[in-house]
């Protein structure tokens, strides 16, 4: 894509989803835009005139055909044109926005013939791009402009619109003036110096450098929350097989969407579905039963080798296992613990995960005696979780604890028959998935924000180092521009242009 100083072209695209709709959007920027719009239709009131053509002002035209048998241009369709006059428009150049009819041929033709008429067609984001280039937006003011098209639940789209009002910008920018102020302090030092000038004692330094830290750490901090609510989490779904892994799944999508059937070891291969816990997009997966050996039938009798299907489906749960971020272990509270379980619940430790226990409509009283002493636990007493929302903990009560007892997951009594326990089991997930860090204005939403924090903070830390070690003045500047660099391509003041082609590339077209 074209840098600002060669972006004298002007460039068209269809704004609107692709397919049919009530309206559809050609949308043109750029220094032509209003010069090729005015032949692309025929402007009413006046009849006959194209100017003037008013900012911000809607008025109604013809759509004009280019049909080649026809010696005057026809009307194939009518639209509203909106023009936004430089520097006032999405991109600050001149803007022309057609809203026709949502009919795919009407808007490939406007476009077609806009393109004839000198128009380049738009790369994806560009028009998001040129705003950036204008400066009328932030490089994460525009970032929140994809996240908010893309966004999935209302919490994302809020957080997205919170960065796209400049939340994140706001944030950044004291913290990047104190370390201009600071770099401004030290350069007039190094100035001043052959002139026998006091120069910045180490300690004012050190005590500014150490200012500039928590704030960005706390920024740093953010990206925890920021992400969780920007990318989501994967939860997966494991447990022995008829446990209610995949009606307990159709319990949170809350429709039936995996197979129940009571059959041991039906759901073979992983279904997923899309849910949102208080806002943060959740994909749940459930997975094929896992155990190893021969089925068995539901008479109880061996059944043969597992299938190959079956086996593959296994595999398959071992590894949506290994990468979800979130575990969901499913145990059947009429059944004993099996070597499975208690291997699976070991495997987990250390890892976010929740225990349901499920069936609870089953067994009030009858599960304590399917169990061994050292098991009652898993299912039993009221304790306090290691999430502190004052659950059942996989273990009994603290002060009896060993510490593997202690990085037991939480447990939650469940029966996806009746829906008992569902609410406490969206809760336990969200606590878990948030890790309990709470929602902040201006966090970071991702991995390129998140780095340019995390290098600002280690090239400051390089130069409390340097100035410990009484560096001249000179090297210690060289870590505070690393800083200031960093910093600075946050917002995108400093980040290299094919970083940017790159990151407008994930924006979709039109936009
Ligand atoms: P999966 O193999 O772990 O996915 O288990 P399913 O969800 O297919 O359920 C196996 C059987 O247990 C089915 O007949 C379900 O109707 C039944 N089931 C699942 N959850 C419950 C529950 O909470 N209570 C009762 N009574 N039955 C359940």
């Amino acid at each position: 894509m074209p840098a600002l100083a060669t972006v004298t072209d002007t460039i068209a695209a269809i704004s609107t989803p692709p397919g049919r709709g009530g309206i559809g959007i050609v949308r043109l920027s750029g220094p032509q835009a209003v010069s090729i719009a005015v032949q692309l239709v025929r402007l009413r009131h006046p009849p006959g005139h194209l100017d003037p053509i008013d900012h911000a002002h809607a008025r109604l035209a013809d759509v004009l055909d280019d049909d080649p048998a026809r010696d005057e241009a026809t009307r194939i369709d009518e639209a509203l044109v909106t023009f936004f006059a430089a520097p006032n428009s999405y991109t600050a150049e001149d803007l022309v926005e057609i809203a026709a009819h949502g009919s795919p041929v009407v808007l490939q033709l406007l476009l077609r013939r806009a393109l004839a008429l000198g128009a380049r067609l738009a790369e994806p984001g560009e028009f998001t791009q040129r705003a950036f280039l204008s400066g009328r937006l932030d490089l994460t003011q525009a970032e929140a402009v994809r996240d908010l098209i893309d966004a999935q639940t209302l919490t994302q789209a809020r957080q997205a619109a919170s960065q796209m009002g400049g939340a994140l910008s706001h944030r950044v920018a004291p913290i990047k003036q104190s370390l201009v102020d600071l770099v401004a302090l030290l350069e007039a030092g190094i100035d001043f110096a052959e002139d026998d000038l006091d120069v910045t004692p180490q300690q004012e330094i050190a005590r500014r450098i150490a200012e500039l830290t928590p704030p960005l750490a706390a920024l740093e901090a953010s990206f925890a929350r920021g992400r969780i609510v920007h990318d989501g989490l994967t939860l997966a779904i494991v447990g022995r097989p008829n446990a209610g892994k995949s009606s307990l799944f159709n319990r949170l999508v809350e429709r039936d969407r995996a197979i129940v059937t009571a059959t041991p070891g039906t759901t073979r291969d992983l279904v997923t579905e899309r849910i949102s816990i208080g806002g943060i997009p959740i994909e749940l997966v459930d997975t094929a039963g896992l155990r190893e050996g021969p089925p068995k039938s539901l008479d109880g009798s061996p059944d043969g080798i597992l299938e190959e299907a079956e086996q593959l489906g296994i595999h398959r749960s071992r590894e949506a296992l290994a990468d979800a971020a979130l575990v969901l272990i499913v145990l059947d509270a009429t059944q004993p613990l099996n070597d499975e379980e208690r291997r699976l619940l070991a495997a987990v430790a250390g890892r976010p995960a929740i225990v349901a226990v499920n069936k609870s409509d089953l067994v009030k009283s009858a599960r304590s005696e399917n169990l061994g002493p050292g098991e009652k636990t898993i299912l039993g007493a009221p304790g306090p979780s290691h999430l502190g929302t004052g659950e059942s903990s996989a273990a009994g009560p603290t002060g009896s604890q060993t510490p593997a007892e202690r990085s037991m997951p939480p447990v939650v009594p469940t029966s996806a028959l009746t829906g008992e326990g569902i609410p406490a089991l969206r809760e336990k997930i969200l606590a878990l998935a948030t890790g309990g860090a709470a929602a902040e204005p201006g966090m970071l939403t991702n991995l390129r924000q998140h780095q340019a924090v995390t290098t600002t903070l280690a090239a400051l830390a390089d130069a409390a180092t340097a100035n410990a070690a009484t560096i001249p003045h000179e090297m210690i500047l060289l870590d505070l521009y690393r800083a200031l660099w960093a910093l600075d391509s946050l917002t995108g003041q400093t980040t290299p242009d094919d970083i940017l082609n790159l990151i407008f590339s994930t924006f979709c077209i039109g936009k």
